[in-house]
């Protein structure tokens, strides 16, 4: 078994669901393989905290994750208010969910460490983000959207990048898309909006670069940590 085999397998493995020969093979391989080891056990702590979270609907860490770091040293450009837009948006999300989390009766805290902890995983083990729905047919995450947000929804193809999958955010209290890619080695995120959005553009922060563009009435921003260009081409290239 190779690792890109296994770690197909993985989370099966963690949730106990391999047949009795799938279980073997990744033991065996588990026994000899460091790196592997280190994903199974990052994998099982992630599958923890989210268990412990009250609805998989919208955590906004995963999001927040993203869009906090994101902060700009130079005047307020259009995609600089665009993204402050977001992360305002973001906030926002984030206070609807705690005072939820509140009105359950939760105790806060347990959910602040909860959500910086799979903040954490995001950020430390890309491969392992939490999304709702698994799969490189847009078909199949068109349909997973499709009952969920409040528009038609899109899976675009990015010419050179994977589709990994996606899941529900919400940006400004509307339901919205989050899509996950794969290129140059990198974990994308693409932020998907009916959200009006008058920019067509990219800024820097932190070794990530995020670019936004229009695409009839739906707002695309793609988040990640390749040079500008590449993003803004991909968003270009971005087929609906
Ligand atoms: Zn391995």
């Amino acid at each position: 078994m190779t690792c890109a085999q296994m770690r197909e397998q993985l989370s099966a493995w963690v949730d106990g669901e391999l047949p009795h020969d799938l279980t073997a093979a990744v033991d065996s391989h588990l026994a000899s393989c460091v790196s592997c080891r280190t994903h199974a056990r990052s994998m099982r702590a992630l599958k923890h905290v989210i268990a412990q979270l009250p609805s998989r609907e919208a955590p906004p860490g995963a999001v927040r994750a993203r869009v906090e770091g994101l902060r700009f040293r130079s005047g307020r450009t259009r995609v600089a208010r665009a993204v402050a837009w977001l992360a305002s948006a973001v906030a926002a999300a984030a206070l609807v969910w705690a005072a939820v989390q509140m009105r359950d009766r939760v105790p806060p805290s347990s959910h602040e460490l909860a959500e910086e902890l799979v903040a954490d995983h995001l950020r430390s083990v890309p491969e392992v983000m939490p999304a709702e729905v698994t799969s490189q047919n847009p078909d199949d995450v068109r349909r997973f959207f499709a009952e969920r947000v409040p528009f038609r929804p899109v899976a675009p193809v990015l010419p050179g990048a994977r589709l990994l999958g996606g899941r529900l955010c919400r940006i400004n209290g509307t339901r919205s898309q989050l899509l996950f890619y794969e290129t140059h080695g990198q974990t994308l995120s693409l932020f998907i909006s009916p959200a009006p959005l008058d920019t067509e553009g990219c800024e820097a922060a932190r070794g990530n670069h995020i670019c936004g563009r229009m695409v009839g009435r739906l707002a695309l921003m793609l988040v990640g940590n390749l040079p500008s260009e590449t993003l803004q081409q991909l968003l270009a290239d971005a087929a609906l």
